[in-house]
């Protein structure tokens, strides 16, 4: 199964790419997860993404694209992959294309999750992840069992910088301008499927599954 997650920032999409990926066993690339490691890790590209993730704005294409190739390159995607948080423009979703022509595979599914943008800023600010396991909560919405500890592994859940009102609200207009224009461009090709996000998870999950059944 080839499949990409499109949608707003604090859409749902790592939410329920966790449960996709324990249903169904491909493997979860997050260009955002990403770029997160390479920044905890130190790396060059971590320090020029960081610049971009900080102010809420798109990491620039040529460091963005050949990343996702070369780990759409590794044996673990034979059989499957999930995007998550690419494409976000017209460049990136041309790019994939290529790439993926090239090597004869066909996309299935872009699974649209669709929320309402006042509903974003809400859900982006209350968020808190396990900066060891990956794991995401929600103060409100989804919060672990003790408060401010991952449930997985026990470890301390943090804030992500970029989960401030000021950087979301620019983070939800960059989606507006640069990424909205693929649920067209994929509605075109016939991959689209559209799901109201503005459920609770279990229900998205459900809708998520009836898709790719
Ligand atoms: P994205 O990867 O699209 O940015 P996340 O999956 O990280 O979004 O979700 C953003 C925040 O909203 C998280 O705190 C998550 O726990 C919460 N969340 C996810 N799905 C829902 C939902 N259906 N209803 C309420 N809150 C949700
Ligand atoms: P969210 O779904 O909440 O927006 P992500 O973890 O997907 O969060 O992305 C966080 C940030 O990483 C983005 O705001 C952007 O700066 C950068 N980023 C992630 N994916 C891409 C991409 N495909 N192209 C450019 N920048 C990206
Ligand atoms: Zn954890």
């Amino acid at each position: 199964m080839k499949i990409i997650l499109l949608g707003p920032p604090g859409a749902g999409k790592g939410t329920q790419a966790a449960n996709i990926v324990k249903n169904y066993n491909i493997p979860h690339i997050s260009t955002g997860d990403i770029f997160r490691k390479n920044i905890k890790e130190g790396t060059e590209l971590g320090r020029k993404a960081k610049e971009y993730m900080d102010q809420g704005n798109l990491v620039p294409d040529e460091l963005t694209c050949d990343l996702v190739a070369s780990r759409l390159s590794e044996k673990d995607c034979e059989s499957g992959f999930m995007l998550d948080g690419f494409p976000r423009n017209l460049f990136q979703a041309e790019y994939l294309d290529k790439f993926l022509s090239e090597k004869g595979i066909e996309l299935d599914r872009v699974i649209n999750i669709e929320v309402d943008p006042k509903l974003l800023v809400e859900r982006a600010c209350g968020r808190r992840i396990c900066k060891t396991c990956g794991a995401t909560y929600h103060i409100k919405f989804n919060p672990s069992k003790v408060e401010g500890i991952c449930d997985v592994c026990n470890s301390e859940l943090s804030q992500r910088p970029d989960d401030n009102e000021e950087t979301v609200s620019n983070r939800i207009q960059v989606y507006i301008s640069e990424t909205k224009p693929l649920v067209e461009y994929y509605t075109e090709k016939g991959k689209i499927a559209n799901i109201d996000g503005a459920r609770d998870i279990d229900e998205v999950f459900g809708d998520i599954k009836n898709i790719l059944s």
